[in-house]
């Protein structure tokens, strides 16, 4: 047992947690009373006492999907408690003992590597190596949880359905545990009264979304119809959509629109338009990451669910809304509506110039993207490829996820205090 100490603190839910850390000689299991009060240094000094040959300066811990996060900062470590605090109470809710928080100890030097790998072979050679089964199994599994998840093994029965995250125009959206990849998901629930062969040609169509692989685009698992609604099974982003988002920070929004272009020049080079670009659309999590969910790759689906939808889409290009020939810049235009205020919005009727934003709220940059993606005339909107290189885009495009992560467990801890669960 290695004792942490404990200063600097910051609001989450008192609760015990045990800390793995995975050291080359084996596991150390390390109880913490009180996370809300744990900080980066001190988890790194508590490391270092485990491990003093080592040049220790960070930590990782896997993700879902066993993709490794690395930790540096009071941010990061807060965004790790955060997402592990989430994965324990949805262990704990489906009757589960919660896993120990797992980290990765990680060196900057090659010191570090040679070291790592020198007690690798002495433990191959001499002793059972007992870190490198326990590595290996773990990679399996998570190698094996992206084989379940990915290969549309995912069935009703082995989903908890838990609270409601949104309803939309076309069906209602769950929190959901998946059981048997032991994670928690999204799933969009869609009623469809349409016949069997138009069931199949959707799953046919649904199929390049096992193919699409971005960070910037919320990833797929599964779809699945049982009777007449399809389930359609995602990742989960406990940021949400940005459409619940109050007046968000240039600095922010930047990053955020960097994501956006990133996330659309993905699906345009494979040739899907998204269609229905809007803030709902974009989802953010604790790690800082934005991406892009509901684009229409299946034309039955879309086709489908616009017999049941009723009503215009604010966020659509005039020459949509009008009925007429639409492309990419049909998507460039949401762009630029999705990021200007609400009220403007408001304004935005086919007939009317094009809305613009308020004066002095946001930069030169800001306002200059904005209303050039938002020209009436869809070939004077920036060409995709163009859009990368816009001033505004390589201002934000510096990979900082910090900066969006720390805005969103903002927002969600004040979210928190406001109903009263601090
Ligand atoms: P529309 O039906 O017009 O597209 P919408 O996007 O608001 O509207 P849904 O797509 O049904 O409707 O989504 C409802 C809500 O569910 C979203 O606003 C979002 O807050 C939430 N949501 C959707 N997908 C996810 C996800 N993967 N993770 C977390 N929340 C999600
Ligand atoms: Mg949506």
């Amino acid at each position: 047992m290695i004792i942490l100490s404990l200063n600097n603190h910051f609001v989450m839910d008192a609760e015990a947690i045990v800390i793995r850390i995975k050291t080359p000689s084996g596991d150390m299991d390390s109880s913490v009373d009180f996370p809300s009060l744990l900080n980066f240094n001190d988890l790194l000094a508590a490391i270092r006492d485990v491990m003093p040959e080592a040049t220790v300066t960070a930590f990782e811990y896997e993700d879902e999907v066993g993709d490794r996060i690395t930790v540096r900062s009071d941010d990061e470590l807060k965004a790790m408690l955060s997402y592990y605090c989430n994965t324990m109470n949805e262990q704990r809710m489906n009757g589960l003992l919660p896993d120990p928080l797992q980290i990765f100890p990680r060196g900057t030097d090659m010191f570090f590597f040679h070291h790592f790998l020198k007690k690798v072979l002495r433990l191959a050679f001499c002793n059972v190596p007992c870190f490198f089964i326990s590595s290996c199994s773990l990679k399996k599994s998570s190698a094996e949880l992206k084989r379940i998840l990915t290969n549309g093994q995912i069935n009703a029965q082995d989903i908890h359905y838990q609270e409601q995250l949104g309803h939309g125009n076309g069906g209602t959206v769950y929190k959901a545990y998946h059981v048997l990849g032991k994670r928690v998901l999204a799933v969009k629930v869609i009623p469809l009264d349409i016949t069997v062969e138009l069931q199949k040609q959707i799953m046919s169509e649904l199929e390049i979304l096992y193919k699409c692989d971005s960070p910037y685009i919320i990833t797929f698992f599964s779809a699945f119809f049982v009777e007449n609604r399809i389930s359609i099974c995602t990742e989960f982003m406990d940021g949400g959509s940005l459409d619940v988002y109050k007046r968000i920070p240039e600095h922010v929004l930047g990053r955020i629109a960097v994501a956006v272009v990133k996330g659309l020049t993905y699906l345009w080079s494979l040739k899907i338009l998204h269609r229905d670009v809007k803030p709902s659309n974009m989802l953010v999590n604790t790690r800082g990451q934005v991406k892009l969910c509901d684009f229409g790759v299946s034309t039955q689906l879309v086709n489908s669910i616009a017999k049941t939808y009723v009503g215009t889409n604010a966020y659509m290009a005039p020459e949509r809304i009008s009925g007429e020939q639409y492309g990419i810049h049909a998507d460039v235009w949401s762009v630029g509506i999705s990021f200007m205020e609400p009220l403007q919005l408001l304004q935005c009727i086919v007939d009317e110039d094009p809305p613009v934003p308020p004066v002095g709220q946001f930069s030169e940059k800001f306002d200059h993207f904005v209303t050039q993606c938002m020209r009436r005339h869809p070939k004077e909107r920036p060409a995709p490829n163009n859009l990368m290189d816009h001033a505004f885009i390589v201002q934000y495009n510096d990979g900082n996820a910090e900066v969006v992560s720390m805005w969103v467990c903002r927002c969600l801890e004040e979210r928190r205090a406001q109903l009263g669960h601090v």
